[in-house]
């Protein structure tokens, strides 16, 4: 058996048996994996505390044959990152991207792209907008997965979108002329459209940097929210959370998906 060294994020733990976890981890090499660490739950192992949730961590593993569960035989932590601990609505967010990142990934599927985009929001989280950088990070994971429409080409005739209409059954956008072909389409700000493609084409904690936040910050968080439950089929309980705890801002704009 080989032993397999990687970086990875905690982003589910369950006990298992008295003293052991069973830990799923977003890892920098290996995508998505689940991994027993045994003994850990003891006073005296002090390793305990590696596997807390979004604790970013460096791993050694190895494969157990005939079992898509692996054993972790060592872990140091890289970053526990204490800014988020520290502040609840952070932690809701977190327990956001996490939710998220669980639902997108499938095991064992590398996607090097993703735990970066994991590692660097979790580093910005709670330095300034935490909603505009959680923002940043659907566009960039929903783009990872290959699963954002196209913000510069209508996707029926391949023009340019002046106008921008979203399409719900199948998450494209068309053009104006294209819309009225097909019958159906909301119509999207182009303020959500720049601030979409500012993303795309940024460094996520750039996004700061974005012009009328507000105005855009609902109308885009729907889009993607709506977008993200489409292509996983589900929808996501810290949202429920984040709710209660995030107050929105007045006369922001907001993007209502039919319910279909
Ligand atoms: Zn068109």
């Amino acid at each position: 058996m080989t032993i397999q060294k990687t970086q990875a994020i905690v982003i589910k733990r369950s006990p298992l048996r008295e003293s052991s976890y069973l830990v799923t981890l977003y890892t920098k090499d290996f995508g998505k994996i689940r991994a027993v660490s045994k003994g850990i739950r003891s006073a005296q192992s002090g390793r305990s505390s590696h596997f807390e949730l979004f604790n970013w961590l460096e791993i050694l593993f190895y494969e157990k044959k005939r079992s898509d569960t692996f054993l972790l035989t060592e872990s140091s932590v890289v970053d526990s990152f204490p800014r988020i601990r520290k502040d609840i609505e952070c932690v809701g967010w977190a327990s956001y991207l996490l939710e998220l990142v669980d639902a997108a990934a499938e095991l064992h599927e590398p996607n090097e792209e993703l735990f970066q985009i994991l590692a660097d929001t979790l580093s910005h989280l709670g330095l300034y907008d935490s909603e505009l950088l959680v923002r940043a990070f659907e566009t960039k994971l929903l783009h990872s997965m290959g699963y954002l429409p196209d913000f510069e080409r209508c996707s029926a005739c391949n023009g340019s979108l002046t106008k921008a209409f979203f399409v719900f059954h199948d998450g494209s956008l068309v053009c104006e002329r294209c819309r009225k072909g097909i019958g159906r389409g909301r119509p999207i700000s182009q303020g959500a459209v720049k601030a979409l493609r500012f993303i795309l084409s940024h460094p996520l904690h750039k996004a700061w940097q974005l012009k009328d936040k507000g105005s855009v910050l609902s109308e885009t968080s729907s889009l993607l929210r709506y977008l993200a439950s489409m292509k996983y089929e589900r929808r996501f309980k810290t949202l429920h959370f984040l709710g209660e705890i995030v107050t929105p801002e007045k006369g922001k704009k907001s993007f209502k998906a039919p319910n279909q």
